[in-house]
């Protein structure tokens, strides 16, 4: 039963119809018995610093933050743990004695779901396609976590390249046009490919991710962050050559597994976590 003591977090968002994020926790703090609420909070860009105060005076314990508010709600916070300064963004916010604490869950989420698959990343290279805020997460585990080399290949060079200017001093890091030779040599040879392009989504239906196929190395492990469908084209290409894949799914759970321990300092039930995402994702 919700009543005034009911802990409540929000996740900040807009749009938000699509986020499973509301039915995922729920069904975690019901399955730990916590009086706790989750609820889904769209909000406008235009008024996000409004919603930040709001949801402060309102005695929220924490939010979940997405698309478009990750890097906009930086100035309104008033401290950033060291996950969100090294990605550049906040997807996870704790309200501690009314100050605000933003962190990052996506890039130990990415590196915890390869995990979970028996995926190691240490002294691996690792290969990018796409350049946006999740590229961002996934460079920053994979270098906290020991990759030997990683290569980001997006439709426009410069986008890739200021990626790689986001974490200065990493010789290790290179970013391409992904026509580029260079891409293509390193595509060839990678331990880790992965797609952090929405392409595979519905709505981006028709088109195609430039993987060389037939001159990719058998052992190459499969990446894909989409989670639905949770068998993309990619993936279903990958599988059907014979290579490991690994697809978005884990990193949802990942990442909300870890914004619910922030919260409720309790081990996240990630089981039902799992269960719920697979019944309504
Ligand atoms: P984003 O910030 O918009 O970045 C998307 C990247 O893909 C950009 O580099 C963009 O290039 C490129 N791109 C977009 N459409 C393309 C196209 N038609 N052809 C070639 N490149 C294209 O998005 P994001 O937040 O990084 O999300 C990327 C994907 O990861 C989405 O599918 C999202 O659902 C998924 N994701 C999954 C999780 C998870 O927990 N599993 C978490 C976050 C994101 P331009 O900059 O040139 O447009």
């Amino acid at each position: 039963m919700i009543t005034s003591k009911t802990k409540r977090i929000g996740i900040l968002g807009w749009p938000l119809e699509h986020s499973l994020s509301p039915v995922m926790h729920n069904a975690a703090f019901a399955a730990l018995q916590l009086d706790y609420v989750y609820v889904p909070l769209p909000v406008r860009p235009e008024k996000l610093a409004q919603a930040v105060e709001g949801f402060k005076a309102m005695g929220f314990t924490g939010v979940n933050v997405t698309i478009p508010h990750k890097v906009a709600i930086i100035p309104y916070l008033d401290e950033i743990d060291s996950s969100a300064q090294m990605v550049g963004a906040v997807n996870t916010v704790a309200v501690r004695d009314g100050k605000t604490i933003g962190y990052n869950t996506d890039a130990r989420g990415f590196i915890q779901s390869l995990l979970a698959q028996q995926v190691t990343v240490t002294g691996k290279s690792a290969v990018l396609m796409g350049a946006g805020g999740a590229a961002k997460a996934v460079v920053s585990g994979l270098l906290t976590s020991g990759i030997a080399s990683v290569t980001i290949g997006a439709r426009s060079r410069e986008k890739a390249q200021a990626l790689t200017a986001l974490f200065p001093g990493n010789a290790n890091l290179a970013g391409c046009e992904w026509h580029d030779p260079v891409f293509i040599k390193r595509l060839q040879e990678c331990d880790l490919l992965i797609n952090c392009t929405p392409i595979g989504m519905a709505i981006h239906q028709g088109e195609e991710l430039p993987v060389p196929w037939s001159a990719l190395t058998p052992n190459t492990v499969m990446c894909d962050l989409i989670y639905n469908p949770p068998l993309t084209k990619f993936l279903a290409m990958a599988q059907e050559r014979g290579h490991k894949i690994v697809n978005g799914a884990g990193m949802l759970i990942e990442q909300g597994a870890l914004a619910f321990e922030i919260w409720t300092g309790k081990p996240a039930p990630r089981e039902i976590m799992t269960e719920i995402l697979c019944k309504y994702g």
